[in-house]
């Protein structure tokens, strides 16, 4: 059980030195209550204690990596149920399994595909994380597959088996690449967490029955592995989002560290419309890690682009800088247009303009990342901050005409805009859709 800040207060020295950055012991032990700062702050913790607080400072969720170099994924350290209660911290790590029962140059060709799986959107690449390889053969062909999987791609693995020798066999070679062994039962929980202890690596742990899948939990514990995975099987999908809904409630709000762990989703379905949904379910509704079997790229496109926006801060919108962009090979005759700096406003104008395939200059405009019509209600994208924008561009040095594109949706704002700016306002279409041929007429 986590302690409170007057707990934590009672075991600190009291002195009010200010070592830890803090005017009181006080202020430093109700910033540790919330996690907001490390205990190795203070150097004046008797040992005694050190334990007792290592345990209040610890996140009610753990943090668990898998994989290793610049493809290691960190899931779980979240602290809150909603995101608008702060925000969730670790994007679940959406990965593919494949059987390996796969021929080597089907499994080749479906190791490109995933490879391929990265994305550019409103700015930020988003792309697959894992891949999971299911032992349905032999030991020895499950660690072939393996050895194949590590030679076509960087990507993190989880090792889906209940074969103990196969997956030895498999950490034997790669355990510095951490991956994760999905997954230990009942049936071998000691055995699996001693493997994942020995190889130092992250353990999944399957159990239907909630209180039993705690208990397994509890199990690993004693065998000292922490870097504990939960998954509690395949279900109806309202069962399991109440699962899913009960383990998160139970580590943030009661703070119960025997199911302060990420969990784990697999979604399979026959289906692949389906089956997205399913991840995408999952994906909103608290895993930390979402496995699907099909491998598509618009299931994948539409997953990283959910991912994206449950894991962007609510209360910090996503931004490009404000500034004049040139797209393609503008000229002085080049048409100029005008939008906000939120980042789906800009890149939404951005594709289409590219689409248009008339070289033209886009005006981003300092709303704080608030899209057209939110910041023209709320004063953030008014006749005045358009010309400010327009000054600071250095618009004027790069064109010989005087006419500027506005959104539809503000019309309202022309005449005032043309006085205050001095220039000759054209009204666009509303939507962003309708700037190809907009821009082919002009
Ligand atoms: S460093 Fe330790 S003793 Fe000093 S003020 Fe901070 S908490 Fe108190």
């Amino acid at each position: 059980m986590a302690l409170s800040g007057l707990d934590i207060y009672k075991l600190l020295p009291k002195t009010n030195c200010r070592q830890c950055g803090f005017s009181t012991c006080l202020a430093f032990a109700m910033a540790l209550a919330k996690k907001q700062v490390a205990l190795d702050k203070c150097p004046f913790i008797n040992p005694e204690v050190k334990s007792a607080l290592e345990e209040a400072s610890l996140p009610p969720m753990r943090l668990v990596a898998i994989g290793s170099g610049e493809n290691k994924v960190e899931v779980g350290g979240e602290a809150v149920m909603f995101r608008h209660e702060e925000k969730f911290h670790h994007p679940a790590a959406i990965g593919f399994i494949i059987g390996d029962d796969t021929s080597d140059k089907e499994l080749e060709n479906k190791i490109k595909v995933i490879n391929g799986l990265s994305f550019e959107r409103v700015g930020q690449t988003i792309a697959v994380n894992l891949i999971a390889v299911k032992q349905n053969g032999s030991a020895d062909n499950f660690i072939k597959k393996v050895d194949l999987i590590y030679k076509s791609s960087n990507l993190a693995l989880v090792l889906i088996s209940s074969d103990i020798n196969a997956l030895e066999g498999a950490l034997s070679k790669y355990s510095d690449k951490k991956p994760l062994i999905y997954a230990a039962t009942d049936k071998n929980i000691s055995e699996f967490a001693k493997l994942a202890k020995k190889y130092s690596v992250p353990l999944a742990i399957c159990e239907n029955d909630l209180e039993k899948l705690e208990q397994l939990a509890q199990k690993a514990g004693q065998e000292g592995l922490n870097d504990v995975i939960l998954d509690s099987g395949k279900k109806p999908i309202s069962a399991k989002i109440e699962d899913l809904t009960f383990i998160r409630r139970l580590a943030l709000k009661k703070k119960r560290r025997s199911v302060g762990y990420p969990v784990l989703s697999i979604a399979e379905n026959d289906n692949p419309f389906q089956e997205a949904i399913e991840a995408g379910i999952y994906i909103v509704k608290y895993s930390s890690i979402v496995l699907i079997k099909t491998i598509e790229a618009w299931q994948a496109l539409a997953l990283l682009t959910l991912r994206q926006n449950i894991y962007t801060d609510p209360q910090k919108p996503l931004q490009v800088e404000p500034k004049a962009y040139s797209i393609g090979q503008v000229n002085e005759q080049s048409p100029v247009m005008v939008t906000t700096n939120f980042s789906l406003s800009y890149y939404t104008v951005l594709g289409e303009v590219e689409a248009s395939k008339v070289p033209s200059y886009i005006i981003s405009v300092d709303t704080e990342g608030m899209s057209v019509l939110t910041a023209w209600a709320a004063e953030k994208f008014t006749p005045d901050k358009i010309t400010e924008s327009l000054g600071k561009s250095g618009i004027k040095d790069k064109i010989k005409h005087n006419s500027l594109i506005i959104p539809g949706y503000v019309s309202v704002m022309s005449g005032d805009l043309e006085e205050k700016s001095g220039w000759k306002i054209i009204v666009g279409p509303k939507e962003a859709s309708g700037l190809p041929s907009f821009l082919k007429k002009l």
